[in-house]
This record gives C-alpha cells, structure tokens and sequence, in this order.
C-alpha cells in the first residue's frame, strides 16, 4: 500500500488525493486545489515527499486546479491529457500512457463523457483508481457542457471502469453528501444512473433531464484551467506577505478566514465596506470594525495607518475583494479579503455587534 493521503476542499467539495512511494519518497497529487496549495505543499514536506507529478483528470468547470502553482513551490511536472487542450502542461497524456512515482505508477485510462479529455487514473495493482467526474458515488458527472456526451459516459464507464476487479476502490473527483470513497462491485450494484440494467438509452434519457444549473465558477474556472491554474500575475501569487495564513485566489487577491480575524481582531484594522444600513443590519458586524462604504474608500483612506495589517469586510467577500485591489493600489502593503464576508463569519457562530435576529 503506498501512501495515501484524501484532502478536501469545502469550498468547491473537490477531492484530491496524495500518492506516495514510501521506498523512494516520491510523490503524485490527483486533482489539486488552487486555494489550498499551501496546504498541500505543507503536507507534502511534512511526508517528507518529493513531489514529482501533479495530475488532472480533466479542466474543471467548478474550481481552479492548484497545478501551477504546486509547480513553482515544490517543482515536479503538471500533467493532463492532450485530449482536453490545455496548454502549459509538461506531460500532455494519452489513453495507456503511466505516470511513475518511485517504484510505483499509475495507468491513464481515458474516459471521456463528462468532458472530451477526461481520464481516470488506475494505480498499477488496479487496487484503486481515481475517476474524476466521470464516475462519482451513485452518481456521475453531469454531460450538458465542455464537449459532454452521456453516450461516451456510459461506455467510459461500462467498458473502462466497471471492468476494473470488483474489490478495486474507486476515488472520485467530489462528493456533495459526505461519502469518501466507493468500489467497482458497489457502484455496479447500487448506482442508480448506470447500475444494475441501466441501458444506454435510459442513461441518456436520465442525463438529459437532470435540470442543474449552471455553474457558479465555470466562467472564471475552464479558461483558467485551460492553464493549468497560471494566474495573470504570477509574481503576486508566490510572494506570500507572511503576516497571517493567507490564501491567493486566482482572482488575485490575498485572502483570510474568518476565524483568525476573530482570534486576531485586535492587532488588525478592520474595514467594513458595506453601507451604513447594512452594518448596523441583520447580519451585524464585527466588534471594532469601522465602517467605510466601497465608495469612499478611495478618498478615506489616508484615515488607516499604513503600518498595521487591514482586513476588509462586506456581506459575502465580493465588494470586500475590490475594496483590498483599492488599498492595495493606494500603497497599502498588508491588506486581505475576509473570506465569505460576514454570512461566513455568522455561519461559523463569530460573535457579532449590531445584528437584528
Ligand atoms: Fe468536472
């Protein structure tokens, strides 16, 4: 058994996955997270693992991959299938081709469906396998946009993944319910789109009446995917200022959680850049935050000292993102976004002032 490692990230319910060779100390990661690079650069080093290789099992249309910038902190090549276009990859994959680390390997095995490049990943004793958005537990990825096709879905995985041994646990790409993992002989039995006697007709019936909307990111994720996860400005995303945990969007900007405001509040200026009737609103605000609405930041802010970090705030983490471009612009050097804004910080019970419940 090699090493194992399944990471999360809540924001976009992506998996991603750690493999290791514990002979040599090499690694690949399945499938990374723009925002939590950090993370996983952390978690690599703290293995002791080399990271050799990071794999896409195809352009997402719901986050951004942290592919890139893995690459610049930890070395190691980017792979992802020629099939899916992408450009600035080292390793462009084809059906068959193996991905070495150490003395093992995983099998690329295309399949298509979900989107046109899509690839599972088998590890070499076919004990696992990663199946991106192509199979996921009791369900798949949906084929409406990026080239889907519910035709080649269903071959993909009837032909490709369901041959795999029945003991073979499969890894999927996300999960909205809280499930981690599934195997062949499961989904066989117990997926309700292709299980059992599913016939193609019927899939393709089932896939073209799901109704989902569409997605939040996809604007913002498939062209940066397309990529693989280099942002515009390249200097800005690996140059951490260091003053708190921060995470880089691919938006560009510095971000913090909520939480460590709350435990930090006090050495930071707090700038709240919703309009006077909503800081003293439902929601409420944070205790010492000062309110400046995104308007007047600009001609205001020689009002916050320059020294000390600012932390800026609105009602979901939108007008709070322009608000640190401005005092970023107008010479502030620590400034970030408060992630979410305040629906995360009540979302995650953080005392408030003012609110109205
Ligand atoms: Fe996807």
């Amino acid at each position: 058994m090699p090493i194992f490692r399944q990471l999360f990230d809540p924001q976009s319910s992506t998996y991603s996955y750690l493999l290791g060779d514990r002979a040599s100390g090499q690694a690949i990661l399945i499938d990374p997270v723009f925002e939590q690079a950090a993370r996983d650069a952390a978690l690599v080093r703290e293995l002791g693992l080399t990271l050799v290789a990071t794999l896409e099992t195809h352009v997402h249309a719901d986050h951004v991959t942290g592919a890139w910038l893995l690459k610049q902190r930890l070395g190691g090549r980017i792979a992802i299938s020629a099939a899916s276009g992408a450009e600035g990859a080292d390793i462009r994959l084809a059906d068959g081709d193996r991905v070495g680390f150490g003395g093992r390997h995983v099998v690329a095995l295309a399949t298509p469906g979900h989107t046109n490049g899509c690839m599972s990943f088998v590890l070499d004793d076919e004990s696992m396998a990663f199946t991106g958005d192509a199979l996921l537990i009791r369900g798949c990825g949906r084929t409406d946009f990026q080239h889907g096709s519910a035709h080649k879905l269903y071959v993909s995985i009837k032909m490709r993944i369901f041959t795999l041994p029945d003991d073979c646990l499969l890894w999927p790409a996300h999960d909205y319910r809280g499930l981690t993992v599934t195997s062949v002989a499961e989904e066989k039995a117990h997926n309700p789109r292709l299980g059992g006697n599913v016939s193609q007709a019927d899939f393709a019936g089932y896939m073209q009446n799901l109704g989902l909307p569409h997605p939040r990111q996809i604007d913002v994720a498939v062209p940066a995917n397309m990529v693989c996860g280099r942002p515009a400005d390249e200097r800005l995303a690996t140059n951490d200022p260091g003053w708190a945990p921060l995470t880089f969007t691919f938006a560009g900007f510095w971000e913090i959680e909520p939480a460590w405001v709350e435990e930090h509040g006090a050495g930071l200026q707090i700038v709240d850049v919703r309009e006077a009737d909503e800081f003293a609103g439902a929601l409420g605000h944070i205790a010492g935050a000062r309110l400046v609405p995104l308007a007047d930041l600009e001609k205001r802010a020689g009002d916050l000292a320059k020294d000390r970090p600012v932390v800026t705030v609105c009602r979901a983490g939108a007008r709070s993102a322009q608000a640190a471009a401005i005092l970023k612009k107008s010479g502030f050097e620590k400034v970030a976004n408060m992630a979410g804004g305040m629906l995360r910080w009540r979302a995650q019970n953080l005392p408030t002032q003012g609110a109205r419940d």
